[in-house]
């Protein structure tokens, strides 16, 4: 086993012992980082002779996740669920989501906001961060110790926050008041896959499934950061609507590596990033008033939407949540007013389209499964 793990345990003992009435809360993404550091903390969690009451495991789901990804993660979460039950071990599992007027699509299709560049990288605050913010301070985050799978070796961008932030194991980020614990710092990629194969509890976590999914990536999107800071590395796992970075590889090798169902999310988000630079799908204006293209017409939003139809359709997956494409339609009826007076649509009448658009989506319905 790797020089690195023994010591991590080790610290991570310490560091449960000399705070066992924090919250301790683990952000997991099923990557190998925060397997890694998962399994690090358990067992560490195991040896330590106070232990904290309560640890939380938590899992941010943006509802745009890589579906091959999520559910590996979910599937996982309930068994790690069952086996902390049955060894007694004080875990709980719980699965974050941003509310309906924060998901990528309301914002997209709903307010017409491009897709996120590095420059207007909106997502990752509505998506990420603000709803382990909300979870934190739900029982103060004050008293909370958040831990994650953060290395130094990860990235340059990684390394610069790292010490940005102190550069120690403790760190203060993202404005929030919690603290946070980086067991992994040190870890090499070599220490982490040492520690994901070595480490045995949760046994629920297949090391060789994360091996087979995650080999060729690396990077998770942040849970818990300044949303202005870098954002995730190119081979970054996340969500398959990414456009922040230009070119999905981590999509792309797992298509070439047989996820052959990730094909059509990948076509849709390519598509997605061709189209979010296209002047004639854009108001000529932004919503400040300044002459620079801004929101997505509604005619662009409804293209987007049954896009989307299709590809619920093509995959048998349900992509907007309940009361997503309500809060769509809200939204549009904000924006009929402004694209008449800009000149763009003669008023139009938006129940019948709207009943058209809900018909669209009835007919074109299978049996769905959640993505
Ligand atoms: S993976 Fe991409 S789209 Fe998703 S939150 Fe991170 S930066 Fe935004």
């Amino acid at each position: 086993m790797s020089e690195q793990i023994l010591p991590a345990i080790q610290r991570t003992k310490s560091a449960i012992e000399e705070y066992p009435d924090k919250n301790w809360v683990i952000a997991y993404s099923g990557g190998k980082d925060s397997t890694a550091t998962l399994k690090v903390f358990l067992a560490a969690f195991q040896k330590a002779e106070r232990k904290p009451l309560r640890i939380s495991l938590i899992y941010c789901d943006t509802g745009v996740e890589n579906p091959v990804i999520d559910s590996y993660v979910k599937r996982t979460l309930k068994n790690i669920r069952r086996e902390a039950e049955d060894a007694k071990v004080p875990l709980s599992v719980d699965i974050l989501s941003a509310p309906v007027q924060d998901r990528f699509f309301a914002k997209v299709v709903g307010r017409g906001y491009p897709t996120p560049t590095n420059s207007f990288r909106w997502c990752t605050k509505a998506l990420r961060i603000n709803p382990v913010t909300k979870y934190m301070r739900s029982f103060g985050s004050d008293d909370t110790i958040v831990v994650l799978g953060s290395r130094r070796d990860e990235s340059q961008q990684r390394k610069r926050s790292i010490q940005k932030n102190g550069d120690d194991y403790w760190q203060k980020q993202g404005g929030s008041s919690a603290t946070i614990y980086l067991p992994i710092l040190d870890f090499s990629i070599s220490d982490v896959w040492d520690a994901v194969f070595c480490l045995g509890t949760p046994t629920s976590i297949d090391a060789r499934e994360i091996e087979g999914i995650y080999r060729d990536a690396s990077g998770e999107c942040p849970v818990l950061k300044s949303p202005n800071s870098p954002p995730c590395g190119s081979g970054r796992f996340g969500c398959w609507t990414c456009t922040v970075v230009r070119k999905d590889h981590s999509a792309t090798k797992m298509v070439d590596a047989g996820y052959s169902e990730l094909q059509p999310f990948l076509e849709f988000r390519n598509w997605l990033a061709e189209v979010r630079n296209d002047e004639k799908r854009r108001w000529p204006v932004r919503r400040n008033g300044v002459e620079r293209p801004g929101p997505f017409s509604i005619a662009a939003r409804e293209e987007i939407l049954m896009g989307l139809f299709h590809l619920e359709r093509t995959t048998g997956t349900e992509i907007l949540a309940d009361g997503e494409l309500e809060h769509i339609f809200m939204l549009w009826e904000r924006d009929y007013d402004i694209e008449h007076e800009l000149g763009l649509r003669p008023k139009t009448c938006p129940i019948s389209q709207r009943r058209r658009i809900q018909s669209q989506r009835t007919k074109s319905m299978p049996i769905l499964i959640s993505a």
